[in-house]
């Protein structure tokens, strides 16, 4: 069925000429001075007409890849049960980030940043034997996080559209697979929607061994950092990357090696004071605090200096969890040291809990953390402890070529998390031989929304936005340039574009000028804008391609004939 034409004239749509007084990315200034998008409140955004197609047209290209890799679309609520995120630690564990809030009875609920203990759920309900897996499931969704600090219009929001799906295999290769897919289908979608992207290692990979991987969309708005290699295809987050523990990234104090004391306690104080014996569980630990992690140690590491943690914190307080706890936490993946030296140095050591110190720290060689490690005198911390080591000219880790660094935006992340959550609510099914096989699961996520504003940055020039043709609002934009008569004659060309299959958008609005419309069309970013009615009584119209400007002159029957 063909559109019906977009009449200017009646579309909720007003056009500004002032940037936003508080928008510093491009996408934020455009998307709200074309009238795609509205703020509600900090981070809430309204999407009107011109910004609800194009987040619809991504939606579509995500759908149509999704299902081409055999995965089922289903939409699971955002208002949540607190009971399953109880049970896999993560109504405390997500911090302030979390939505919580309570019903009339006074139960507690939340609103979904991210669903895999719903899924998982969910297939625990609906699959009982190996023969109903592998399992492929997805949603698009309305998300929530309260983001502490939501920035740059719909790129980053506290809700927000996503893309999540999740993977249900009985084996490790299943779920190879089905993350291979995964991986597929998210080059596929983004090179469809006109992203220019990078797909970079997210963690260290240490872990447990499972692969976890980002989707990102260079540009100067990102607030992610890769480096990559101008040699090799070598690329990660520079929260991921390895690299040998330089003088300046101790601030002038001798390497974490050299500081240690000989009165640091030991991990048999930990232990003991923890109720458990150290050689069982010391292994990838985690220990929280009142229900936060704030520390990890390392596989095999004796020298953790998690002996202080023991003066610090009252024994109730605190409890280990094992590793885990990692899948689908690349957050808590820092301060690592593998085969290749550092990798990253976020701590995990919370300053909020103990004030200057950290009992957790950096590590300076394979298998090891460093001890006595002072968070803002050894490195300096922000809030989070935030620290990127990686420096531009710093050796590949593959190939030894010096790495560049860019910024960008996190658009897509796909995760093995393994049997996590899978061991939490004990998934099984029954495998072949009758015995119970239990489930690994992956989770794939794709910012949908934040896509929209990822494009607008990447594609924007000078005159404002500039959609590739995939989700574009519309494929035409005719103005209507000239009095009354001309706006029928315009009128008209839409009416028979639209009718052959072209989604146009005509400016049809009385009063306004032909300079204000040609801006405004400028300014919205439709691929081919047509001025019809400039040259009176002539059946002549201009087609315009936005990007390159290029126009010609033609009649309106060529117009029409060129852009069916
Ligand atoms: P970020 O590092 O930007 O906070 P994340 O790593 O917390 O993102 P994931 O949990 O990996 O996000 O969620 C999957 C995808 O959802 C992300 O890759 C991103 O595209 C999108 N996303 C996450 N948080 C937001 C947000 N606040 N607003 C819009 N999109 C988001
Ligand atoms: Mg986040
Ligand atoms: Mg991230
Ligand atoms: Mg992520």
């Amino acid at each position: 069925m063909p559109e019906a034409v977009q009449r200017m004239s009646r579309m909720l749509i007003k056009t500004l000429r002032d940037d936003p007084a508080d928008a510093e990315t491009l996408s934020h200034r455009l998307l709200v001075r074309a009238g795609y998008v509205r703020r509600t409140s900090a981070g809430v955004w309204s999407w009107l007409p011109l910004g609800k197609r194009v987040m619809d047209n991504v939606a579509r290209v995500v759908r149509e890849e999704m299902d081409a890799i055999g995965a089922q679309e289903v939409l699971l609520p955002a208002l949540l049960p607190r009971e399953p995120y109880e049970t896999t630690g993560r109504w405390e564990e997500y911090g302030d980030e979390l939505f919580r809030l309570k019903d009339r009875k006074g139960a507690d609920h939340l609103l979904g940043p991210t669903h895999e203990e719903i899924f998982t759920l969910l297939v625990k309900d609906q699959c009982t034997s190996y023969k109903d897996l592998p399992v492929m499931l997805y949603q698009i969704q309305t998300k929530y996080r309260d983001e502490a600090r939501p920035r740059a219009g719909v790129l980053r929001g506290r809700e927000f559209q996503m893309k999540d799906s999740y993977s249900f295999d009985t084996t490790d290769e299943g779920l190879a697979e089905s993350y291979r897919l995964h991986r597929a289908a998210y080059r596929r979608i983004f090179e469809r929607l006109g992203l220019e992207h990078r797909i970079v290692s997210a963690v260290s990979g240490a872990m447990g061994g499972s692969a976890s991987e980002e989707f990102l969309a260079p540009a100067a708005a990102g607030e992610d950092t890769f480096a990559h290699c101008p040699q090799c295809d070598y690329a990660a987050n520079t929260e991921a990357v390895t690299h040998p523990l330089r003088p300046a990234d101790t601030g002038g104090h001798p390497a974490p090696e050299e500081l240690d004391t000989p009165d640091t306690p030991t991990i048999e104080t930990l232990a003991a004071h923890l109720g458990v014996p150290a050689s069982a569980t010391l292994k990838n630990l985690l220990v929280k605090v009142d229900g936060e992690i704030t520390a990890v140690g390392v596989p095999g590491d004796r020298e953790v200096d998690l002996g202080k943690l023991a003066g610090h914190l009252a024994p109730a307080t605190v409890e280990l969890v094992t590793a885990e706890d990692f899948a689908g936490r690349p957050d808590l993946v820092r301060g690592y040291v593998g085969p290749q030296g550092l990798q990253g140095v976020r701590y995990l050591a919370d300053p909020r809990v103990a004030p200057g110190t950290s009992w957790i720290t950096g590590a300076n060689k394979p298998g090891t953390h460093a001890r006595n490690i002072v968070c803002g005198r050894d490195f300096e911390v922000d809030e989070y402890l935030d620290v990127a080591v990686v420096e531009s000219g710093d050796p590949c880790p593959s190939c030894g070529t010096g790495l560049e660094l860019g910024r960008a935006i996190e658009i897509g992340h796909i995760f093995q998390l393994g049997r996590k959550y899978a061991d939490a609510f004990q998934l099984d099914v029954l495998g072949p031989q009758g015995k119970p096989v239990r489930v690994t699961m992956g989770s794939y996520g794709i910012g949908v929304s934040r896509a929209v504003a990822a494009l607008a940055e990447q594609t924007a020039d000078e005159r404002g936005l500039c959609w590739p043709a995939e989700v574009a609002p519309a494929d035409v934009h005719v103005v209507a340039a000239g009095k009354a008569l001309q706006t029928e004659f315009a009128l008209e060309v839409a009416a028979k574009l639209a009718a052959a299959g072209v989604r146009v958008i005509v400016d049809d609005r009385a009063g306004v000028s032909p300079g204000v419309k040609f801006t405004d069309a400028e300014l919205i970013g439709v691929p081919r804008i047509l001025v019809a009615g400039r040259r009176s009584a002539e059946d002549v119209v201009e087609l315009k391609d936005r990007r390159t400007g290029a126009r010609e002159e033609l009649t309106a029957d060529e117009a029409i004939a060129r852009l069916t």
